[in-house]
């Protein structure tokens, strides 16, 4: 009996398919909204309240550039109001490349004799860490290919492995999964190695283009499985789950309708939406050739971001470095809320960069391979914080509970605070002089921007320890 048939008889409801087509691709024909009705939707949007799919679809259906405009402001504004001007930091690690799947878009299909197969070692993934730790990391993301080596048990000992390499003041205290979906006994597994959140992506939630995209009898042509599996992850005690999907596939509005109308079966479902949405765009990659019927350009992908940070307003959103750093910088005022930076996604590419073949071989190529310390100089000359907190995770405001904690201005009052406090350590340990010097000018103004009271001079407290005693991990 393989995951899915032992899983489906401990299931008290057998998976269920809420994604119809035929209803998302209705609204999307539907006639253009009139301006006064966008407006309605942008308004319900700004009072932080989660938006229905058909309202989404208003705002998808909008085209006008004036009404476009409006929700690029909206979307500016809700963004500011929820997450401050935060941008949190991570990094991700690619630990093995084998994969039995074959999906038209990726480098690591089998089918492709020219990738170099590569699962690291302990002793590689731990090299790997120590390079990520030594540059400031504090946040990673696991990536897997879909191979019968890569089991639970293999990937919470990996989780466990990163979490014990510690370099001189550097630790990762939060590691992530993206993996092939699990049955429940596999979620319980990767739990209890102290994963932070589990992501994966539908890719597309078309039927049509999905079955064309993943050929029968590979694993991952089970688009069932895989849309089910954010509710195994919840049934399993995972409540930091992570939504995406593949834009480039697909008409886009119609990903974006599929995205929301799983983000509320997750919330109705389980009383918590997604932790986090990833919308990367499609990349070139070698052995790849894929007609650009559906590419989607810089205009209409602010569209996307924008329109989903109004739709979803407690979720946090990622841009990868799939993108360019000209972009990247120009969306991030739209609702993002997460990037990574300094990425490699060759294997183990922290330490063995420079091999341009083999660079060449990967998944899919970078559009923004800048160092951490170049990102963190920009966020902060552009009016970021750059964070690398983690503190809601480590003291259990998860899932439910940090959806009921954003709610009242939750994340003002704690993430601001936490994100300076990170800063610092990171301006401490590991940035280079320019980096450091814009960064503790950033902390002065934001710390004088705080109304005067204990909560302000206990942070203040915290960054001197930091700065001038060697204290870390301070939070609150
Ligand atoms: N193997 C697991 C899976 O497929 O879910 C997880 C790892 S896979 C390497 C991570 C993600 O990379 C995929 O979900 C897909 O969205 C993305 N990806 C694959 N090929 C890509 C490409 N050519 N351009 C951009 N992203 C791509
Ligand atoms: Fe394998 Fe994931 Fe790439 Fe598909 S997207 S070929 S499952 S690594």
């Amino acid at each position: 009996m393989n995951g899915r048939e032992r899983d489906a008889q401990c299931l008290d409801e057998k998976m269920t398919d809420f994604i119809n087509d035929r209803r998302i691709a209705g609204l999307l024909e539907m006639a253009r909204p009139a301006a006064t009705r966008v407006r309605e939707v942008i308004a319900k949007s700004l009072e932080k309240q989660p938006l229905q799919v058909e309202e989404t679809a208003v705002l998808l259906k909008a085209e006008a550039p004036e009404l476009v405009e409006e929700i690029f402001a909206a979307a500016r504004r809700l963004k500011r109001d929820v997450y401050g001007n935060r941008i949190v930091l991570f990094a991700p690690l690619y630990v093995g490349n084998e994969c039995v799947n074959d999906c038209a878009y990726c480098g690591f299909k089998r089918s492709n004799r020219e990738a170099l197969r590569r699962t690291l070692d302990d002793a590689e993934l731990r090299r790997q860490v120590e390079a990520l730790e030594k540059r400031g990391h504090k946040r990673l993301i696991l990536v897997f290919g879909e191979h019968p080596r890569y089991t639970p048990e293999f990937i919470a000992r990996s989780v466990r492995l990163c979490y014990a390499v510690k370099v001189g003041r550097g630790e990762i205290r939060r590691v992530n999964i993206n993996a092939a979906p699990m049955d429940h006994d596999g979620f319980r597994t990767i739990k209890e190695a102290g994963i932070g959140t589990y992501q994966v992506f539908q890719e597309t939630y078309h039927h049509e283009i999905y079955a064309r995209m993943h050929p029968r009898l590979t694993p991952k042509s089970d688009y069932l499985w895989r849309l089910n599996a954010m509710g195994r992850a919840q049934e399993a005690g995972i409540d930091d789950v992570g939504l995406g999907a593949l834009f480039g596939l697909y008409d886009w509005r119609f990903e974006v309708l599929g995205l929301v109308t799983h983000a509320r079966r997750l919330q109705e479902r389980y009383g918590v939406g997604p932790h986090t949405i990833s919308f990367p765009r499609l990349r070139p990659a070698l052995g790849v050739r894929l007609n650009n019927e559906w590419a989607v350009s810089d205009y209409d992908f602010k569209r996307v971001i924008a329109i989903l940070r109004l739709s979803v307003p407690y979720t946090g959103l990622i841009l990868t470095a799939r993108e360019e750093a000209r972009l990247r910088r120009e969306v991030m005022e739209f609702g993002v809320s997460q990037i990574d930076a300094g990425s490699r996604i060759e294997l183990g590419g922290y330490t063995e960069a420079g091999d341009a073949q083999q660079m060449e071989r990967e998944q899919f190529e970078l559009g923004d391979i800048r160092s951490l310390d170049a990102v963190m100089r920009e966020l902060i000359a552009d009016g970021y914080i750059p964070s690398f907190c983690t503190a809601c995770y480590r003291v259990g405001r998860t899932g439910k509970l940090f959806m009921e904690y954003a709610i009242p201005g939750f994340i003002q009052r704690y993430c601001t605070p936490n994100a300076l406090s990170t800063l610092m350590e990171y301006l401490s340990d590991y940035a280079s002089p320019e980096t450091r010097a814009a960064g503790e000018n950033l902390i002065a103004k934001e710390v004088a921007k705080l109304p005067a009271g204990d909560r302000k001079d206990q942070l203040q407290d915290r960054l001197n320890q930091i700065k001038h005693a060697g204290a870390r991990d301070l939070y609150e």
